[in-house]
């Protein structure tokens, strides 16, 4: 692991409305934002950057980085005061991949693909297809994975670009340098996967996602190209100030590494041993391992 002194803690159990799990400096004791504090760790050259699983493979639970608690901790999403779980479509058990997020870059809504579809005002998502260490993956981990190609996914007619990446320990990272190689070597994931995220709404009664590029998987240097812009966009948003992101509704920018932000080091969380919660994950509700199959 890169970065020893970062960890994480849980505070409440696994599917709860009060879970929460943050990044914390364990030399200091302070909590630190995985959107804002986790370095990009961005080499253009080599092509890898660093991943913050939110969904392990399998997982149902729609965990992420919340946008408005300060120093954005990872929290379980919620649809009307319920926990949010991904349906299993067939043959599939929760996500297909491992699934999360790049820090440091952020899908700003005021840039438009096309002048059609406005960024999502997210950091931008990334999927993770090694399979080799799977059972290592948990919510939180940091990874640094090689960047394979892209999506241009529209969710509810937002731009919502997905990152494909293979974790550079993966024993197949060798072989996998872009997009095309992925079906070389993973013949029908690339297709699975494009179905999976076109039909993974239908369970709640949502229409299919739609995609830009004619739906095409698109190469490793547009994939570079995303997130370079969108780490741009990014340094936009943490130079603003809390006024102005509230008010645009934009995600809450405390950290505690950048210096000359307005909001570095804002109202501090010290972690303390009593802040860990250290007790059994919740059941998941049992209605939530239905299947579903679509054509
Ligand atoms: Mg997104």
């Amino acid at each position: 692991m890169f970065k020893r002194y970062l960890s994480t803690i849980n505070k409440e159990a696994k599917y709860t409305l009060e879970y929460k799990k943050y990044l914390i400096n364990s030399e200091n004791k302070q909590v630190q934002s995985f959107f804002h504090d986790l370095p990009i760790n961005f080499n253009k050259n080599e092509g890898t950057v660093n991943m913050i699983v939110e969904i392990p493979r399998y997982e149902q639970g729609k965990f992420e980085i919340s946008k408005k608690l300060p120093y954005n901790p990872i929290v379980q999403d919620t649809k009307k005061g319920k926990l949010r779980f991904i349906n299993n479509i067939y043959p599939f058990h929760g996500y297909p991949c491992n699934y999360g997020a790049i820090s440091q870059t952020w899908e700003d809504p005021r840039i438009s693909l096309n002048n059609k579809y406005f960024g999502d005002n997210d950091p931008l998502d990334i999927c993770e297809i090694g399979s080799t260490n799977v059972s290592k993956h948990e919510i939180g981990d940091i990874k640094k994975v090689k960047i394979l190609g892209c999506l241009a996914m529209i969710d509810d007619g937002e731009l919502d670009w997905k990152l494909l990446s293979i974790d550079i320990n993966d024993k197949l990272s060798d072989k996998l340098n872009n997009i095309n190689d992925v079906d070389i070597y993973m013949p029908n994931l690339l297709n699975n996967l494009k179905n999976w995220f076109q039909n993974y709404k239908l369970p709640m009664n949502k229409p299919i996602n739609q995609f830009a590029f004619n739906g095409e998987w698109l190469n490793k240097n547009k994939a570079i190209e995303v997130i370079e812009e969108c780490h741009e966009r990014w340094k936009l948003l943490v130079s603003q100030t809390e006024t102005e992101n509230a008010t645009n509704d934009y995600p809450t920018a405390y950290n505690t590494t950048l210096i000359d932000t307005p909001l570095y080091n804002k109202e501090p969380i010290n972690f303390t041993s009593e802040n860990q919660f250290t007790g059994k994950d919740n059941n998941k509700p049992l209605e939530v391992e239905e299947i579903y199959y679509y054509k």
